[in-house]
């Protein structure tokens, strides 16, 4: 069993970028610049964006945080929206999700300028990765590729069984896994899948996110498969010092001995997240019209 790395794969693709932006600046180009927006004070949301804050340090990217309590209307975050959409030092910026209750998600996304959308959340980004088109890929899905890929990981003719349909994990990846290039057989699993344990005892590479902590045990694992764990769930620990930790999706201890390759929770496709966000900020940076 090989352990998949994704601290040491996400540092190396964060070198590559920072290569990138210094020959842009040498070349007398301006760095790209990400913004962030971030509603209220959830735990997870303040650690994922004062990770991605930092990681645009780290590759010499400008960065811009924009914070707004709960109580923000939709109409103010619309606001602020447009006004990332028309501001040419902004290359590329996110809305950190969830947000709350009374705000309209899907609204906010679709307000984003596609050409910014550096999650690639907006449905013209979706709807370009569906055609095959060049786009901005969502950063989970895009890392998971990228893991496989580095990790050098048969995927041509085989079965990848994804266990979760959402617009920003599973759907995404089972577009991308059945591309040309990659070429492996999709099946994509959700609450209502009906003999689950076999679908996935049939699969080669197995992609568990369905946010269910030790969901996937070795009982539905068939020998020498990969396992990719994307679930992050917190929950209680007296083992740390905040009193949480982070928990995947997979059986880690029972399931790791069985398979040819698996990514530990965190450690695993976490770091390559946020790289890949890097990676369509650079993008994004390159393609801007002045
Ligand atoms: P989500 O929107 O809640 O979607 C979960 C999916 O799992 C849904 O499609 C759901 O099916 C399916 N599902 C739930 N229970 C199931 C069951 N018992 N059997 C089969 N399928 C089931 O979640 P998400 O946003 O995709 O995130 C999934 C997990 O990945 C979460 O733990 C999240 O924290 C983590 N995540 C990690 C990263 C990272 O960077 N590491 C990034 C994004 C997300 P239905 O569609 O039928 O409801």
């Amino acid at each position: 069993m090989q352990l998949i790395d994704g601290k040491k794969t996400s540092a190396e693709i964060k070198q590559e970028i920072a290569d990138e932006v210094k020959n842009m600046v040498a070349a007398g180009k301006k760095a790209p610049l990400l913004a962030a927006v971030l509603v209220g004070h959830d735990g997870g949301s303040e650690t994922y964006v004062a990770h991605k804050v930092k990681s645009c340090e780290e590759v010499g990217f400008g960065s811009r945080l924009i914070r707004f309590e709960d109580d923000i209307t939709e109409e103010q975050l619309l606001k602020t929206v447009d006004e990332l959409n028309n501001d040419p030092e902004v290359d590329g910026f996110i809305v950190q999700l969830p947000l709350p209750k009374h705000i309209n998600e899907q609204k906010i996304i679709e307000a984003i300028n596609p050409e910014k959308d550096v999650d690639g959340f907006h449905p013209t980004n979706l709807g370009k990765l569906v055609a095959g088109l060049d786009t901005f890929v969502s950063a989970t899905p895009m890392g998971i590729v990228d893991l496989i890929k580095r990790y050098k990981i048969e995927t041509a003719g085989k079965h990848c069984v994804i266990i979760g349909r959402s617009n920003i994990v599973g759907r995404p990846l089972s577009i991308l896994m059945s591309q040309k290039g990659i070429d492996a057989t999709v099946t994509v699993c959700h609450s209502r899948t009906e003999n689950l344990k076999e679908i996935c005892k049939s699969a080669d590479i197995i992609v568990a996110a369905l946010g269910r902590p030790g969901f996937v045990t070795a009982d539905m694992v068939k020998e020498g498969a990969a396992i990719i764990d994307v679930g992050t769930t917190r929950v209680k620990s007296d083992q740390t010092k905040s009193g949480w930790k982070l928990k995947g999706d997979v059986d880690f201890d029972n399931v790791a001995p069985l398979c040819s390759y698996i990514t530990p929770v965190p450690g695993g496709v976490g770091p390559m997240t946020i790289c890949s966000l890097m990676k369509n900020t650079l993008k994004a940076g390159k393609q801007r019209k002045k």
